[in-house]
């Protein structure tokens, strides 16, 4: 049963007019206010009431099909009190093999919660939490605005750790935005987060989009693209998951779009962008990508249905 479920995935992965990686903001909503954020001001906004519910999302989620790659991000996605529900709602509906969930980490209790319920129940997709970790102890609260925020991280991180023993379906990560503020201490906080965690991966990202204080963007290419050899050798030694050489790859395509996207200022994916990749805001607007400001339509005028909006989108283009 699962084999054919998988294939029928990476079916869907290859097939080019199937959505393969879906972003989906859960909420806007965040306690943190970092400088570099690029959602800060959707943010600002505090909750919509317009924030889609369960059942909006069933609806959804059941019109994409099987897929291969989901992103639950935010805002702070731990925010969200049925983010359990919503979780379970995308497995049932796309039998989505892989489910990355980046965090603040801020909510130690709430992340145990949810992984001692997901976890054991479905055992067959794998979940990837990224900690965003962005500098050394209080460099970290000072960078991310949050008095306090590392210590969490070291809590949550002590709380969870124990459940990739019992559970091979959880992978944990770390995260580092690189701006002008950590471009000169990037390799030394690495090394920290390394020494100090057992973290499956360390990644390295760069401050992009509309962010709030725009002096911490850094054109470090050459910086960024060394590290993230250097980091990617790392991480190939700890590949021992199964199929994660394949999750790399998936990620590897979106990264690879997004460097282009950032660094030569041009959008050079019509091939996944907005077709194999799409991004669903917590309100229902569909965009091909997370930084471009483009909207493909809102789900809420197709009654959730985003093979409908597709068509619409292409239709609007061929005509
Ligand atoms: S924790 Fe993440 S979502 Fe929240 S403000 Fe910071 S970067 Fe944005």
């Amino acid at each position: 049963m699962e084999t054919k479920q998988l294939i029928k995935n990476f079916n869907a992965f290859l097939n080019p007019k199937q959505i393969g990686y879906i972003i989906f903001y859960v909420t806007n909503r965040c306690n943190f206010r970092c400088k570099f954020c690029f959602y800060y001001a959707e943010i600002e906004k505090g909750r919509k009431p317009e924030e889609l519910t369960l059942e909006e999302i069933d609806k959804t989620s059941k019109s994409v099909g099987s897929l291969l790659q989901l992103s639950l991000t935010g805002g702070e996605p731990f925010i969200r009190k049925d983010f359990d529900k919503l979780t379970e709602i995308w497995i049932k509906n796309t039998k989505v093999k892989y489910i990355t969930i980046p965090t603040n980490a801020s909510m130690p209790d709430r992340m145990l919660r949810y992984l001692e319920y997901i976890l054991p129940k479905y055992r067959n997709t794998y979940f990837r939490i990224a900690f965003s970790i962005d500098g050394i102890q209080d460099e970290h609260d000072v960078n991310r605005s949050m008095p306090g925020s590392f210590k969490k991280i070291e809590k949550s991180f002590e709380l969870i750790n124990p459940l990739r023993k019992k559970y091979n379906n959880l992978v944990l990560d770390s995260n580092t935005v690189l701006t002008s503020n950590t471009q000169g201490k990037i390799v030394e906080i690495l090394k920290y987060i390394d020494d100090h965690f057992d973290f499956d991966n360390l990644t390295v990202t760069y401050a992009r989009g509309d962010i709030k204080d725009p002096e911490l963007k850094t054109k470090a290419e050459k910086e960024y693209r060394a590290m993230n050899d250097f980091l990617n050798k790392r991480q190939r030694k700890k590949e021992k998951r199964f199929l994660y050489p394949l999750y790399r790859g998936v990620r590897d395509v979106a990264w690879n779009n997004l460097m282009k996207t950032v660094f030569e200022d041009k959008f050079v994916t019509p091939c996944v962008a907005g077709k194999k990749l799409v991004v669903i805001s917590e309100t229902g607007i569909v965009k091909p990508c997370e930084i471009l400001n483009d909207e493909i339509g809102n789900l809420k005028d197709f009654n959730f249905d985003i093979q409908k909006l597709m068509k619409s989108d292409q239709q609007k283009k061929n005509s």
